[in-house]
């Protein structure tokens, strides 16, 4: 069982990525920040609470996304490997998630971050905007706090892996295909 985390800044690619993944090493996918979309859609309860962080560009709170993961591991996420994207994005949430992936007799067996630069990330995340609906994508300000807010509380969950010799980087810039096969590279490797 493969469980891959899918790191990097907005905008860096970890959906596209993910996408190809998942069909290549048969996977399945958790993205929090789709879950977290498809409640605010919903209307839920957990969908108000979290509204307001999500169109500033802050992060949801540690204990609502940890309980999304754990939901996800008792439904579907310990029958194969999986893809987290988009989590964990703290230390805490790390750590956190370590303790119950153990419950489960699971582990996480490495962290590939997708590098790309701020500017290349901007024009990206603006690109998108215009067809993704995404309302955190249209605004250059939200992109830039999001930005921000990696670079600030999330980029420091590298440092967490690497400690246990889990973590590579890949560089995030060329096609789409260019970049896959840098993953599969890594992946294959171990
Ligand atoms: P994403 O689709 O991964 O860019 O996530 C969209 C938004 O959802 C983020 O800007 C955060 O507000 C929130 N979010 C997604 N995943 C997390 C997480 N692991 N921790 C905190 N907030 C999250």
């Amino acid at each position: 069982m493969l469980n891959i985390v899918l790191f990097g800044p907005p905008g860096a690619g970890k959906g596209t990525q993910a996408q190809k993944l998942i069909d290549k090493y048969k996977l399945n996918h958790i993205s929090t920040g789709d879950i977290i979309r498809a409640e605010i859609k919903k209307g839920s309860p957990l969908g108000k609470s979290v509204e307001g962080y999500i169109a500033r560009g802050e992060l949801a709170p540690d204990a609502l996304v940890i309980e999304l993961i754990a939901d996800y591991l008792e439904s579907k996420g310990k029958d194969s490997g999986n893809i987290f994207d988009g989590f964990p994005r703290t230390t805490a949430q790390a750590q956190q998630f370590d303790k119950m992936l153990l419950s489960h007799g699971m582990k996480v067996d490495m962290m590939v971050s997708l590098e790309v630069p701020e500017q290349e990330l901007v024009q990206r995340l603006l690109l998108r905007g215009s067809t993704s609906g995404r309302a955190d994508d249209a605004d250059e300000a939200v992109i830039r706090n999001r930005i921000r807010v990696y670079n600030a509380q999330t980029a420091v969950v590298t440092d967490y892996y690497a400690l246990q010799h889990k973590y590579t980087a890949v560089n995030g810039l060329g096609t789409i295909d260019d970049i896959f096969a840098r993953l599969c590279t890594v992946i294959d490797a171990h």
